[in-house]
């Protein structure tokens, strides 16, 4: 576990669905404690589908 990076990117406690999902990854590069759950993966998808329908490159 990356403890210095937890330390420096606390999750915000009202974390709504963006915030969490650039939590989970910016946490995937720095650290691997613990897997992406399943919602963010789903919401990365989508959001990756939605940006290459919009400005393909
Ligand atoms: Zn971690």
């Amino acid at each position: 576990m990356n403890r210095v990076w937890h330390d420096a990117h606390p999750m915000p406690k009202n974390a709504n669905r963006q915030q969490r999902i650039e939590w989970h990854i910016a946490h995937a590069e720095a650290c691997g404690c613990r897997d992406m759950p399943e919602s963010v993966k789903r919401a990365l998808a989508d959001n990756q589908q939605a940006d290459t329908t919009k400005k393909p490159s």
